[in-house]
């Protein structure tokens, strides 16, 4: 069966890799890019380079968007808007939730449909088992454009609500970013004297990473059963022990030269809930402090 056209904008690092699953799972790809340079690859291995948006956008029914960010997105398609009509923009640029509502407004007031999409992946893990991609909008247009999506990893649909997939996405960013902070403050500490080098204490961080991810399905447990007066989180550590731990933390990396201002912090906001008389430390506690405080 022919497979269906598809219609890539931006041909970035991830752009490129997004159009070249497509090619080489022989769907036929139209790309448009600012730099048209970027496309000579794809043209050569069979995509159409189109002269300007519009003209992208008209080549089929499913146009993916993948630029540096919203506005940019915003910008580059309203020149197409009318030619958008009747089709389904997915846009894959990292947003937010409101940019993610406002975009599905605007093509809603142009006659398109319109998924959110959150790719998880980077550009050399694209169309690979690693790769997914988290989508949300109407079910039916996700539905309708499933098999064409899944070329670029797992599709992993979230809801009606086009807010959800950005929202999921920032939202595993974030606690890959502050995994990737932490490994940068561990190594400045590890290799702030002495012999060590980062490499021989990766050794060592990553199986101890490895066995605290598997804490996480617990700690999760634990926030959803919040609501639950009855019930009892499963972690719990005294906040005094977490205390001295995150003033130990501070203590040794200003020793040593290193920032110490996120353990600073840590503890200072746990010595402010000592002083209200708090004793434990669980996930629900943790999560509930963080919504509250702004
Ligand atoms: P790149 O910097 O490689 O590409 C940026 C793209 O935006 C290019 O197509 C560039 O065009 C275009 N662009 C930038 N400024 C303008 C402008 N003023 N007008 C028109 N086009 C413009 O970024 P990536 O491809 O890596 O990222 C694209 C999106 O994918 C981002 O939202 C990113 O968060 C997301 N993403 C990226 C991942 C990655 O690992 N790279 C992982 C997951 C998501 P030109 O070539 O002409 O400069």
């Amino acid at each position: 069966m022919a497979k269906a056209a598809v219609t890539v904008i931006g041909l970035g690092e991830m752009g490129r890799a997004l159009a070249d699953a497509l090619v080489t799972a022989g769907h036929p790809t139209t790309v448009w890019n600012r730099s048209a340079a970027k496309a000579d690859d794809l043209v050569a291995r069979g995509a159409v380079r189109a002269a300007t948006v519009e003209e992208a956008v008209l080549a089929g029914p499913l146009v993916l968007v993948c630029l540096l960010d919203d506005d940019i997105a915003r910008a580059t398609l309203r020149p197409a808007a009318d030619a958008l009509r009747g089709r389904t923009l997915v846009n894959l640029t990292n947003g937010t939730p409101a940019q993610a509502r406002e975009a599905e407004s605007w093509a809603a007031d142009h006659g398109a449909a319109y998924l959110d999409g959150g790719i998880m992946a980077i550009p050399s893990t694209i169309a690979t088992p690693e790769a997914f991609v988290l989508y949300s909008g109407r079910k039916a247009d996700f539905a309708a454009h499933r098999e064409t999506l899944e070329v670029l990893g797992a599709a992993r649909y979230l809801g009606a609500d086009t807010g959800m997939a950005p929202l999921y996405d920032l939202a595993l960013l974030s606690a890959m970013d502050m995994m990737f902070e932490g490994f940068f403050h561990s190594v400045a500490l590890a290799t702030s004297h002495g012999d060590g080098d980062a490499a021989g204490f990766t050794e060592l961080l990553v199986p101890w990473l490895t066995s605290m991810l598997r804490l996480l399905p617990t700690l999760a447990a634990d926030v959803d059963s919040d609501a639950d007066a009855d019930a009892e989180p499963v972690f719990a550590q005294g906040l005094d022990v977490v205390l001295a731990g995150a003033r130990n933390m501070a203590r040794a990396s200003r020793d040593a030269g290193v920032r110490a201002d996120h353990f600073e912090r840590s503890a200072a906001a746990l010595e402010e809930q000592l002083a209200e008389g708090l004793t434990t430390y669980t996930a629900p506690g943790v999560v509930r402090r963080l919504r509250t405080s702004g």
